[in-house]
């Protein structure tokens, strides 16, 4: 890619700036993303490879990093990347589809139990997907999770690297 898409400029490439995936509506670094700068009128953008998988590892990241209770865009991000609508969720997890949206416009908190039923769904959805139930390490998320637990205002940044969702196995041959 030489050119800029919106007004035919030349673009620059970066290799080594960390990329804020803002599209995934979370606080999601990349690193090791190539970046095209267009030098007129400076438009950017990246070239993300596979990202089905990358979701699953960002959606695994929540479910194994974040030990707050988990945040309305979290539960939206994870709902979207099961694949399912509000009320498919609702009817999965045994609430009504309006307790969903709550939990999705931060109307209501999702609760202890809620969301740790909701992280076992996703990583079950993952094994399923990648083949790699026995490596998840599922049961230590909820080994791992503290006993009171509170909401969070600003969670940190997750930072992923390429090898991590570009190696295809990462579980079983760590470097
Ligand atoms: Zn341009």
């Amino acid at each position: 890619m030489d050119k800029c898409y919106a007004c035919g400029g030349t673009v620059r490439v970066v290799k080594d700036k960390p990329y804020h995936y803002i599209e995934s509506g979370l606080p999601i670094v990349l690193h090791g993303i190539p970046q095209y700068i267009c030098e007129e009128c400076g438009e950017s953008y990246a070239a993300i490879p596979d990202t089905m998988k990358l979701h699953r590892l960002i959606g695994k990241s929540i479910c194994k990093k974040r030990k707050a209770i988990l945040k309305a865009d979290e539960i939206k991000f994870l709902r979207k990347n099961l694949q399912m609508k509000a009320k498919e969720l609702a009817d999965t997890m045994g609430v009504t589809p309006s307790t969903v949206s709550r939990w999705e416009n931060e109307k209501k908190d999702i609760g202890e139990a809620h969301d740790r039923l909701l992280r076992l769904l996703y990583m079950t959805f993952v094994s399923e997907h990648d083949h790699s139930a026995v490596r998840e390490g599922t049961m230590d998320i909820f080994r791992d999770l503290p006993k009171k637990r509170k909401k969070i205002k600003e969670p940190r940044e997750i930072e992923l690297n390429p090898q991590e969702w570009l190696t295809p196995c990462i579980e079983c041959c760590p470097a």
